[in-house]
C-alpha cells in the first residue's frame, strides 16, 4: 500500500506513521496542499499512490478546492477526508469535490484503518477491466485470459495472480503484495506455496512470449520473454 497522508496535525500524522509503517505500508506525509503537489509532480504516474487521506482544513489552503483540482487530472486514486467539520453540509461539500470517504475527527485509528483497507478493495475491484501485456490479454470482468486468441485454463487463484503481474509488468511485486492482494479478494494462499501457485501459472503461459521471473527474496515479475520465438 503507498499511500499520501495530506495533514497538518503532527501528532495525528505521527501516530499514522507510527501505525501504518511497521506493516509495510510505504507512506509519504505531506503538512500543506503545497508539499503535497510537489510530491504528486515528481510521482511519474498518477497511480503513484494507491490512496490519498486528505485532511481539509491545511494552512495554505483548503482541502476540498484541492482535491476538485486533483480531479481534474486523477479521477482515480481513492480520496479519504479527514474533517474537523461536522456537519452534514460539510460532509456532502467533501464529497461534491470528490472525495471517496470521509470520517469526522476526533476518530478512531482502527476505523479510519478499516475504511482506508475498504477503499483500496473497492479500487483494485474496479481497477479489474482489460489488460494486455505482450500476447496476454486478462479481462478482469469476465474472469478469462487469452494468449492471443487461445484462451487460458487458470484456477481463480491463478487468475488472479496474473492480474496482478500484468497490472504492475515489467516491473517487480513483492511476495508480500501477492499475497496482500489474494487475501484482500478473499483468495488466500499461504506463504509457503506462493512459488507452487506462481510455477503452475508459469507453465500455463509457455508460448505467450511472456515469463514470469522470481527474484528470490524479493518477489516475482512478468516480462516479455527475450527468447521467444528464436526457437
Ligand atoms: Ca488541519
Amino acid at each position: 500500500m503507498r499511500l499520501l497522508l495530506i495533514e497538518d496535525d503532527s501528532t495525528i500524522s505521527r501516530e499514522l506513521l507510527l501505525r501504518w509503517r511497521p506493516r509495510g505500508w510505504v507512506v509519504q506525509a505531506c503538512f500543506s496542499l503545497g508539499a503535497a503537489d510537489q510530491v504528486l509532480a515528481l510521482s511519474p504516474d498518477s497511480g503513484a499512490f494507491d490512496l490519498i487521506v486528505l485532511d481539509l482544513g491545511l494552512p495554505d489552503g483548503d482541502g476540498g478546492h484541492w482535491l476538485t483540482k486533483l480531479r481534474q487530472r486523477d479521477r482515480q486514486t481513492p480520496v479519504l477526508v479527514l474533517t474537523a467539520r461536522d456537519s452534514v453540509a460539510d460532509r456532502v461539500l467533501g464529497l461534491r469535490c470528490g472525495a471517496d470517504d470521509y470520517l469526522v475527527k476526533p476518530f478512531a485509528a482502527d476505523e479510519l484503518d478499516a475504511r482506508v483497507e475498504a477503499l483500496r478493495r473497492r479500487s483494485q475491484v474496479s481497477s479489474g477491466g482489460l489488460l494486455h501485456y505482450g500476447c496476454l490479454t486478462w479481462l478482469g470482468d469476465e474472469g478469462r485470459a487469452y494468449i492471443e486468441e487461445r484462451a487460458l485454463e487458470l484456477s481463480p487463484r491463478e487468475f488472479e495472480v496474473l492480474g496482478i503481474l500484468i497490472r504492475r509488468a515489467p516491473r517487480l511485486v513483492s511476495k508480500r503484495a501477492l499475497l496482500d492482494a489474494l487475501a484482500d479478494r478473499n483468495l488466500e494462499i499461504g506463504d509457503n506455496v506462493a512459488e507452487l501457485y506462481v510455477s503452475r501459472l508459469r507453465r500455463k503461459l509457455a508460448g505467450s512470449g511472456t515469463v514470469i521471473r522470481t527474484l528470490r527474496g524479493f518477489g516475482y515479475l512478468l516480462a516479455l520473454d527475450a527468447d521467444a520465438g528464436s526457437h
